[in-house]
């Protein structure tokens, strides 16, 4: 099956070019050549798909979603109460919702009863329609951490949202447990969190000799690791440890930063996680616990996010999507809140496609618009890097050289 997409407006994301009148030419799945419209030639044998009065660009990659949840003011007494099946199936509409806002790719960061590693399957098997999943399988963290659910006693050994450990064994048996189950990369939640009832942001969880008995498996199996962060100490501990990337590091202090930019760690910022949850705050019925712990995390973030930029970490694109009044599908908000923190419109574009590909080990599948890439393409009504509003609004999805959408 040949294609030609004919793009007005062309941003491939190799380097930050925008080019004009560029052809798309696909056959099956991949992008077999990139042409100026001028040079492309005869086109019979192709579908041409028009596209030439919208802004073409690669399909966007979400590094931190979870499918289970959608924005629930309370998310975890509901997971609690419907069967896992349940929650496999509204996870499956999350991830459809994701794939028609133009994320052809995202990074579930943590799941109950390897609920998005099924999800992931059925999706590749052609049984369902979604993007494609990078999945972390169950999140590992401590007694009383941020993924230890937080019910009655006699309840916790039944449901836990995480795998709970305390020492390196438990660790490793952990992570070799949760690649055991089809997950392409580990999740640890290293210090407390936001939404978790009992644990503190700042303080870390997971000690470094636990993080680095899990991040060891990962890394023996050439897989990736990240780390739920919040505290200056639990993201430095991940980072020695060896972690791939930092989720969230909204109270990271300047050695963290530091540390982050000599070990090539990625940073995945979220802010729309903590800004929805501010915005919604103890009106939209979100614990009063967790609008005070929001409000603190966000804080430094601003100034941290543009130290980071400064310091040339690499800054990835994560949402969090899941998490309080934070739905799948409108966390494309999340580029003009990058730049209202000080990114250029142009490096958002960039964080959710060419870095984040590289974050995953993918950039040989996806991220960019190149000859031997899957085609993973999206399009919108004008060009965003004039107006990031225009990236809440996609025209065109198309994933693996299938069109989903086209308005
Ligand atoms: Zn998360």
């Amino acid at each position: 099956m040949l294609k030609a997409i004919k793009c007005g407006m062309f941003f491939s994301a190799v380097d930050e070019t925008v080019k004009n009148d560029v052809v798309v030419l696909i056959e099956n799945n991949l992008i077999k050549e990139v042409k100026n419209a001028s040079e492309a030639g005869d086109l019979s044998g192709y579908e041409v798909i028009d596209l030439s009065n919208k802004f073409v660009m690669p399909g966007l990659i979400d590094a931190h979603v979870h499918v289970n949840m959608n924005g629930e003011p309370d998310p975890m007494p509901g997971l609690a109460l419907q069967t896992l099946g349940t929650t496999a199936l509204k996870s499956a509409k999350n991830a459809e919702t994701d794939l028609m806002a133009g994320f052809t790719t995202i990074r579930d960061e943590g799941a109950t009863g390897f609920t998005d590693i099924a999800v992931r399957d059925a999706i590749n098997q052609g049984i369902i329609i979604g993007p494609r999943m990078f999945c972390s399988g169950i999140a590992i963290g401590t007694t009383g951490g941020h993924c230890d659910s937080h019910y009655s006693p006699y309840i916790e050994e039944k449901m836990p949202f995480g795998q709970i450990i305390d020492s390196p064994d438990e660790g490793r048996k952990a992570a070799r447990y949760t690649f055991k189950y089809g997950a392409d990369q580990i999740k640890i939640m290293a210090t407390g969190g936001v939404m978790s009832v009992g644990d503190e942001p700042g303080a870390p969880d997971v000690s470094y000799e636990e993080m680095k008995a899990i991040i060891d498996v990962a890394t023996s199996r050439g897989r990736i690791s990240s780390a739920h962060a919040h505290g200056a100490v639990g993201i430095k501990n991940a980072i020695k440890a060896g972690i791939t990337s930092i989720e969230h590091g909204m109270m990271i202090d300047d050695e963290g930063l530091e540390m982050m930019a000599e070990y090539g760690t990625y940073f995945i910022p979220t802010i729309i996680a903590a800004y929805n949850i501010i915005q919604a705050g103890i009106a939209g019925g979100i614990p009063a616990e967790a609008v005070e712990k929001a409000t603190l995390v966000l804080k430094n973030h601003e100034k941290n996010f543009k130290k980071a930029i400064a310091l040339g970490i690499n800054i990835g694109f994560g949402t969090d999507a899941a998490t309080p009044y934070n739905k799948h599908g409108e966390q494309t908000r999340e580029f003009g809140l990058m730049n209202m923190f000080g990114m250029e419109p142009v490096q958002t574009l960039l964080a959710a496609t060419k870095v984040n590909a590289k974050l995953l080990k993918w950039e040989n599948k996806v991220g960019s618009i190149e000859p031997g890439k899957l085609a993973d393409i999206v399009a919108f009504d004008s060009n965003p890097i004039e107006d990031l509003k225009v990236m809440n609004n996609v025209s065109f999805v198309m994933k693996d050289g299938v069109v989903y959408k086209n308005k």
